[in-house]
């Protein structure tokens, strides 16, 4: 892989693959690796949160900006490195259209460019990102800004799919993109299903997007933090066939998760903005041939050092 220059290090997502983590450069398996997991660093959330108006514009968010400055530290000094780092969505708290919304960005981008460039940087787009109702036009600009808003790529032999889970709820403004994103996705689906048939599938695939298909079970109600019933078991099902064993999720602020068949479905807190009793802070996910996983650290208590066993 060539330098990523500065702006580079956020539209590496591009032709719905990512630059450096493609199929010629990661498709086998080279032992146990870990990588990064933040989910909503929401520049602006705690000021709209502590004046009782969530749904307004954040006007401050240096608390937001320290903890990800902290973040990048943390991740800079832990080895060996993470392959990558991801962000499961929400990157600022203003949407499309709210007035602190590019200060939002730039405060985050230049906090984010200290971050090694070693560390690929995956990122993911959630309802703040693309508005409650994505419309072209959002959709349009999160691109231009972030890259590519649903993609799949490898990291040592395991396949990972990025999904715009803004799609799975709202696409009243937006119908050509939920179309192409469902039959991408159905796509990708397919190959890793037909690769499980023959013998030749990835170790793992493992999905990344915004909203968790549930917090804790499988058959739990409708709610703002899930994935609508009938479409979460489309999904679940799809994505047992594909060899799917895990979901990595924010957009809760609070740890949770369960499991459905193979499939551990992980949400994990926010690094900026708590809504519970978890601090802000970062998951590590550790993959071995056999399984995946993880834990969650508070941003002062990231460890230094991961011992990934025998390779
Ligand atoms: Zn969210």
């Amino acid at each position: 892989m060539g330098e990523v220059g500065d702006e580079q290090m956020f539209l590496r997502a591009t032709g719905r693959s990512f630059v450096g983590l493609s199929a010629e450069l990661e498709r086998s398996w080279r032992g146990p690796f870990y990588f990064a997991m933040g989910a909503d660093p929401q520049l602006g959330l705690w000021d709209a949160w502590s004046r009782g108006a969530c749904g307004t514009s954040g006007t401050m968010w240096e608390r937001e900006l320290a903890l990800t400055h902290e973040a990048v530290r943390a991740l800079n000094l832990l080895r060996p490195r993470p392959r990558f780092l991801t962000l499961c969505g929400d990157l600022v708290h203003d949407m499309p259209g709210q007035p602190k919304r590019n200060e939002q960005m730039k405060d985050l981008r230049n906090a984010l460019r200290n971050l090694d460039p070693a560390i690929p940087l995956v990122l993911v787009p959630g309802n703040h990102d693309l508005g409650n109702e994505p419309t072209t036009e959002s959709i349009a600009s999160f691109r231009h800004a972030w890259g590519d808003d649903y993609f799949a790529f490898w990291v040592g032999g395991v396949r990972f799919l990025v999904l715009n889970s803004q799609l799975f709820v709202n696409t009243k403004a937006c119908q050509r993109e939920g179309e192409e994103h469902n039959n991408w996705l159905g796509k990708e689906l397919a190959e890793c299903t037909e690769a499980k048939k023959v013998g030749k599938d990835p170790q793992h695939v493992i999905v990344l997007q915004h909203i968790p298909l549930f917090l804790s079970t499988a058959n739990e109600e409708d709610g703002y933090f899930n994935i609508p019933l009938d479409l979460r078991h489309q999904l679940i099902e799809k994505f047992q066939q594909a060899g799917v064993t895990a979901v990595l999720a924010g957009h809760y602020h609070r740890n949770a998760g369960g499991s459905v068949g193979p499939i551990e479905m992980i949400v994990s807190s926010a690094m900026g903005c708590p809504l519970g009793q978890d601090p802000p802070g970062l998951r590590l996910v550790t993959v071995t041939k056999e399984s995946i996983h993880h834990s969650y650290y508070a941003m002062d208590k990231i460890p230094t050092q991961i011992d990934l066993g025998p390779c």
